[in-house]
């Protein structure tokens, strides 16, 4: 029935075949999706949008889908290309001011009230009067200035950016202010995660070919074409994570072609398969009982995932797909000392290390985080990076994410060369017993790594699996050994003014986790001690940019009272002794008891700046440790479903 609600709707302006879609539909269906809790409703409402895109376009024009898609998903590039949006609130507030002719203290008293700068935006345009209608926006128009908005930089990029929002806003009818706003802030709300984007597009690209199709489908035909679509399109995607590539490809060979026209290709990069914690060896064996696997040092540097296309040029990206190639210019340099002529194109995972260049040993990661991010020059590198390679997913034309690992390791060790220093095989054993791996182990943390990574050899399930955190990897640090358990990545939400000697900056931080379904910032623990001088001066200096009065709306508070709030962007690796339920923090809430669940006494380990606030660690993995913790200690509790 979700299907037939798209068609009711009243689009302003008429639609027809060939012509720009209008903004206000993709916002109405926007409307529809925030509007219902349930997720097969909200792909039901994106999958007729889709579905109307598709037949509405022009022949040829795969534009209007490709630009409808990343509208829904907030983005305006692929990520490796990295054109973001995330515009701060105090640009915004000013440029609501601007086109409503409202005061900045009542909309920013609105905000207070509202906590959602998209709904304040909404409100002030719809309680003006305008004498004449705008013309009405249209899906390229808003997508060409939000990239127009992202793309300008240099000294007056504020003022142009203030002037550009301010015309859009002026536009705007009905919804349409409360998701531009949205979307400039970097967050649409309507709890749409991208996998479900990617399932409204191939059931949308499946009800396209049945209207086409001149014979009647079955119900079960119908069924089993949606999945079966569902399916192909969440395999391609992850292995060429590109609309850009992957729509036009769509709509010239429908979905049944999809698999052989999209694969992995060099030049993009693909979301790279992660690791599950164990604490435990025994936890190991029983997991890969019977089975071949072998030990890997776990580096402790920065994932590096290395392309060489056929034309000879090369491109390194970080674990989130951003390109990182000016930050390593000497690993590019490098390269081609460590490549047998005969390997001409490759997708290579990696662990970028820093090593002392004197005594060849390997340095903490710490020491690679000092680099500038960009324009890096070879000539002023202190620091030498060598590259521990541990799996190859592509060679000379031929993508190799489905043999095993062992197979894909043989091809490794055969296509490239050892230059120790620059270029080495990440250092493995294929033991089998308890001792075998303590002793591996206990080696690897004094060569300076962080544990061992434990892989699945043989069999199907050495696949490699794209943007998973898969059982077939799993990961043993010495920490979890100690009984700590694995470690936080957190997102700094607010800030506490320090005493004594600490007033000019913060002296403790709010932290929260965030939940990729519902969109949101869960509160955890504060955080506030362990930090020197000069490390709370450094942060301070970061964090002060993005103070703003009021907590976002996407930041679910509970009891936490800083005095100052954050641009949810910076991330935090924490360690924490201890998980305790807690009546004031929300993170995992509902999902072990209604309380939430907090860190006590965590410990500030590092700043990941390979990592967004979208890679936060998720109130699922937080449930997870709470739930071992209580395990551990004899008293566990049955997880509660979620929602
Ligand atoms: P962590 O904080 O442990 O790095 P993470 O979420 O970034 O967490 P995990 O899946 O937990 O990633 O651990 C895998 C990471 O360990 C990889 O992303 C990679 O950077 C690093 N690593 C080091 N050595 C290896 C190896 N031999 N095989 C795979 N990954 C390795």
């Amino acid at each position: 029935a979700a299907l037939d609600r798209i068609e009711d709707v009243d689009i302003p302006g008429g639609w027809k075949v060939g012509t720009p879609v209008p903004y206000a539909a993709l916002t109405k269906t926007f409307s529809l999706i925030e509007a219902t809790t349930k997720r097969l409703e909200k792909t039901a409402i994106l999958t007729s949008f889709l579905l109307l895109v598709i037949q509405r376009s022009a022949k040829g024009d795969p534009k209007s889908l490709l630009q409808s898609i990343y509208l829904c998903i907030n983005r305006l590039s692929p990520d490796y290309i990295g054109i973001e949006l995330g515009i701060g609130e105090s640009l915004l507030i000013k440029a609501i001011g601007e086109s409503t002719g409202r005061s900045l203290n009542v909309i920013k008293a609105d905000l207070k009230k509202e906590g959602d700068l998209g709904l304040v935006a909404m409100n002030s345009k719809n309680s003006q009067k305008t004498l004449f209608k705008p013309k009405p926006l249209t899906v390229p128009f808003v997508f060409q200035n939000l990239k127009d908005i992202a793309l300008s930089a240099g000294h007056s990029s504020q003022a142009k950016k203030v002037s550009i929002i301010t015309k859009l806003l002026a536009a705007c009818q009905d919804f349409e202010a409360k998701y531009i706003v949205r979307s400039l802030e970097g967050k649409l709300r309507i709890g749409n995660a991208e996998r479900s984007v990617l399932v409204a597009l191939a059931q949308a690209a499946v009800l396209a070919e049945k209207e086409k199709s001149s014979k009647k489908w079955s119900q079960d035909r119908l069924a089993s074409r949606l999945e079966e679509g569902a399916n192909i399109m969440k395999a391609v995607y992850s292995e060429l994570p590109s609309y850009d590539e992957v729509i036009p490809a769509l709509l010239e060979v429908g979905i049944d072609g999809l698999r052989e026209k999209c694969k992995l290709s060099p030049g993009v990069p693909l979301k790279p398969m992660l690791a599950k914690p164990t604490k435990a060896i025994g936890e190991v064996l029983d997991r890969f009982e019977n089975k071949r696997f072998t030990c890997e040092y776990k580096y402790d540097g920065e994932r590096a995932q290395v392309h060489k296309l056929e034309n000879g040029s090369v491109a390194v990206f970080s674990r989130n797909s951003e390109d990182m190639s000016k930050k390593y210019p000497d690993l590019v340099e490098q390269l081609p000392n460590c490549i047998k002529a005969t390997t001409k194109s490759f997708v290579l995972d990696a662990e970028a290390v820093a090593i002392d260049r004197t005594t060849g040993k390997l340095m903490p990661f710490q020491e690679l985080s000092r680099r500038k991010r960009k324009d890096v020059k070879v000539e002023d590198i202190q620091v030498r990076v060598c590259l521990f390679g541990f799996d190859l997913l592509y060679l000379n034309g031929e993508p190799l994410l489905q043999k095993s690992l062992e197979e894909r390791r043989e091809l490794l060790r055969e296509h490239f060369i050892i230059v120790p220093g620059e270029f080495e095989f990440a250092k493995s054993s294929d033991g089998e017993t308890t001792d075998e791996i303590q002793t591996f182990l206990e080696e690897s943390v004094k060569d300076g790594c962080e544990g061992l990574m434990v892989k699945m050899l043989e069999t199907d399930a050495s696949f490699y699996e794209p943007s998973r955190r898969s059982v077939n990897w799993l990961k043993l640090k010495k920490d979890y050994l100690a009984g700590v358990g694995d470690s936080l990545d957190l997102v700094v939400v607010g800030g506490y003014y320090g005493k004594g000697k600490r007033t000019n900056v913060y002296g403790a931080f709010l932290l929260a986790c965030y939940d990729a379904d519902a969109e949101e910032y869960q509160t955890i623990c504060k955080i506030g001690t362990g930090f020197s001088e000069e490390a709370l001066q450094n942060h301070y200096d970061t964090l002060k940019e993005l103070e703003i009065e009021q907590p976002r709306g996407d930041i679910k508070v509970g009891g936490a009272k800083p005095d100052i709030w954050f641009e949810p962007k910076i991330v935090w690796e924490v360690l924490t002794a201890d998980l305790s339920l807690s009546p004031v923090y929300t993170a995992a809430q509902g999902l072990v008891e209604d309380r939430g669940i907090s860190l006590r006494f965590p410990r500030f380990i590092r700043i990941r700046d390979d990592k967004s606030a979208d890679d936060a660690t998720g109130p699922e993995q937080i449930a997870e440790m709470y739930e071992r913790q209580a395990l551990a200690q004899g008293g566990g509790k049955k997880k509660k479903g979620k929602g």
